[in-house]
């Protein structure tokens, strides 16, 4: 929807470290005059650099996130870290429910639910990640599977305001691979159409971001899909070449 601001985000995964907030420096100070201010920018990095990142990007049009966070506000949970501790460093946004995630820990869409309810607690955006696997494509469940991980991982609370919807094919991240622009275009109606079910007016203007192999040479022919409203971009956000390139195509 052409009302809706776009939203470019990278998600830097375990990468990063001092070294790279150099990378980060060229992009927020190329950010504006990249996409001619037409679109908001976010970089979500590991926990540890979140606090200089932000300092980093300060007074520039792009703005630093988190890429996970446990439900809980503070306690007796060994080498996790809470919403509020992340928006004390700085972030405005923090991933939830990413399929690295989901996989890896063993995150059920009750638990990023949870995590976006803390995401909210500590005051921030929650970016909430859907998507099917390759097997799930392939048995065409995609559009089932969207069902469920939005029936359970989106909290009746939502609003546009304080959640983005990542639509990311598991199939397509890190692959290089990403679906046809019918497939994408397929799903995030999809998507909306439940947003709009579950939200009402909140639904029409929530923000969904497509994920998956996204890069400057692609960017343009996925971004122009309608009902995709920015990216979430792994690899090539970590590079200011690739990521200004992204947004470039605003
Ligand atoms: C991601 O991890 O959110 C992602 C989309 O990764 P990539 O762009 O590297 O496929």
């Amino acid at each position: 929807s052409p009302s809706i601001r776009p939203l470019v985000a990278g998600n830097w995964k375990m990468n990063g470290l001092s070294a790279d907030l150099e990378e980060l420096k060229a992009m927020a100070t190329g950010f504006e005059e990249a996409c001619g201010g037409a679109v908001d920018g976010l970089i979500c990095t590991p926990a540890t650099l979140i606090e200089r990142a932000a300092r980093t990007v300060e007074g520039q049009g792009l703005s630093v996130g988190g890429e996970d966070c446990h439900a809980k506000e503070s306690g007796a949970h060994t080498g996790d870290v809470s919403a509020e501790m992340i928006a004390d460093c700085g972030a405005s946004h923090i991933i939830v429910g990413h399929s690295e995630r989901r996989t890896d820990h063993g995150e059920s869409s009750q638990t990023v639910a949870e995590k976006a309810k803390a995401v909210w607690r500590g005051g921030l955006v929650a970016i909430i990640c859907v998507g099917e696997t390759e097997a799930q494509r392939k048995a065409g469940e995609t559009l089932e599977v969207l069902d469920e991980q939005i029936a359970g991982s989106v909290p009746g609370n939502a609003t546009a305001d304080n959640m983005v919807v990542a639509y990311e094919p598991v199939w397509a991240i890190g692959t290089g691979l990403t679906p046809t622009v019918d497939d994408v275009a397929e799903a995030h109606a999809h998507i909306r159409a439940r947003l709009v079910e579950r939200l009402g007016e909140h639904g029409e203007a929530v923000r969904i971001l497509y994920g998956g192999s996204v890069k400057p040479s692609n960017a343009a022919e996925l971004m122009a899909v309608d009902n995709v409203n920015g990216a979430l971009i792994g690899g090539a956000s970590l590079k200011a070449q690739d990521f200004l390139g992204i947004a470039a195509t605003y």
